[in-house]
């Protein structure tokens, strides 16, 4: 599918969202639903497990979890899941016998998509993995070869590409609302409690750059089609109550793309921040802010005497719905999902180059 359909697709989705379905797969194979296993039932799965009871083409048909009595029996009763298709992480490999299954959709600890996608694909399943894809370049690069060995379509849950006001305001990008593009200045902040996997290097890989600040770095790789050429960076931890023991608390980088366009950005899980993308042109800027949140995206700019103000008017978990609904027309019409492993493994080069720059993972 090109751009130009892409867009008004899911410029539909965008009427469509908050009501019923996300208005991108309107259709379903021969009847049937996209059957997900949605592995590790924690925060997202959550939320993508309720994006695919709004969805058109998606469904539940399966659980992997660790708690398969409490939130196991919980979500099967919500979803009509049968008893006989919750599984714990040891019995993964038994979904390879469940016909219901076509798709895992990963929500796990950082450290474990590349694991449990390898497993899913050698099962001849596909993969919908959240991002970011993996901890390592070297573990992306495993994946991609295990999907593509296996002839399964592997998809990195970007969900940003596939909102209609992002879509949007990229669409006015390459219209030359803002001319030649110069820079971009980004970030996305949170607060993160002491004792949670995303604070454990090993759960998490590292630290915020990996969770929030991939959405910046994605947005601009995305928006610019470049991959940066040239980085510098600092971490700083000011909390020395020993939360952040094991990766940086914030994080502050610049990129150089190869036609010159530069970028800054910053990521913290110690600071209670926005998360938004301004994008500078020759004639004028564009804002997301708030940029990459579930809902309620903004989009802002002036340019040549006019002004945008667009307002998202779709409502969590709508996202989620347009990404279930894309990624099961990919694997129905055997399309390259837009956010594929490829898109994944540039990310993690990008920040395996950026924690390099910055010289220390703490500081
Ligand atoms: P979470 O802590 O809410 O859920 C993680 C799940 O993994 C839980 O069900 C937990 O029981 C399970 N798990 C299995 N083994 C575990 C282990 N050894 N340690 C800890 N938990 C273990 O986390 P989350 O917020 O749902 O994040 C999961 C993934 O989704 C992460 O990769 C994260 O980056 C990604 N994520 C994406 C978005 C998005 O908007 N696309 C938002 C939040 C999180």
């Amino acid at each position: 599918m090109d751009r130009r359909a892409f867009t008004k697709l899911a410029t539909m989705a965008a009427g469509a969202a908050g009501l019923q379905g996300s208005g991108w797969g309107e259709t379903t194979e021969g009847g049937r639903r996209l059957g997900y296993a949605a592995v590790g039932l924690g925060g997202i799965s959550d939320i993508f497990m309720r994006a695919c009871a709004e969805s058109k083409s998606a469904k539940i048909t399966a659980l992997v979890t660790g708690h398969p009595e409490e939130k196991g029996e919980k979500y099967a009763a919500m979803y009509g899941i049968p008893k006989s298709s919750i599984y714990t992480y040891a019995e993964y490999e038994r979904l390879a016998e469940n016909k219901d299954v076509d798709a895992v959709y990963i929500g796990l600890p950082n450290s474990m998509h590349c694991e449990y996608t390898v497993r899913a694909a050698k099962m001849g399943k596909n993969v919908l993995c959240e991002k970011p894809m993996a901890i390592s370049s070297a573990e992306c690069r495993t994946m991609i070869d295990a999907c593509n060995a296996a002839k399964v379509k592997l998809m990195i849950a970007y969900r940003v590409q596939y909102d209609p006001t992002w879509i949007q305001g990229i669409q006015l990008i390459k219209d030359g609302f803002i001319g030649e593009l110069e820079s971009f200045q980004g970030g996305f902040f949170n607060q993160q409690p002491k004792g949670v996997w995303r604070l454990n290097r090993k759960l998490g890989g590292g630290g915020s750059l990996l969770d929030v600040g991939i959405y910046p770095l994605n947005a601009i790789r995305h928006i610019t089609g470049e991959e940066p050429a040239m980085y510098t960076a600092q971490v700083a931890t000011r909390d020395h109550s020993r939360r952040f023991a094991e990766v940086e608390q914030s994080l502050e980088w610049t990129m150089k793309m190869p036609s010159g366009i530069l970028a800054s950005c910053g990521c913290s899980y110690g600071q209670d921040g926005p998360s938004f993308l301004t994008i500078n042109g020759e004639k004028g800027f564009l804002q997301f802010e708030p940029g990459f949140l579930y809902d309620g995206v903004h989009l802002t700019g002036h340019a040549g005497g006019k002004t945008i103000d667009i307002l998202g008017t779709g409502k969590a978990p709508f996202q989620f719905a347009i990404e279930a609904d894309y990624f099961a027309q990919c694997v129905w019409e055997n399309k390259q999902p837009e956010s594929d492993g490829e898109e994944g493994l540039k990310d993690l080069i990008a920040i395996e180059a950026i924690y390099k720059a910055a010289g220390t993972p703490i500081a």
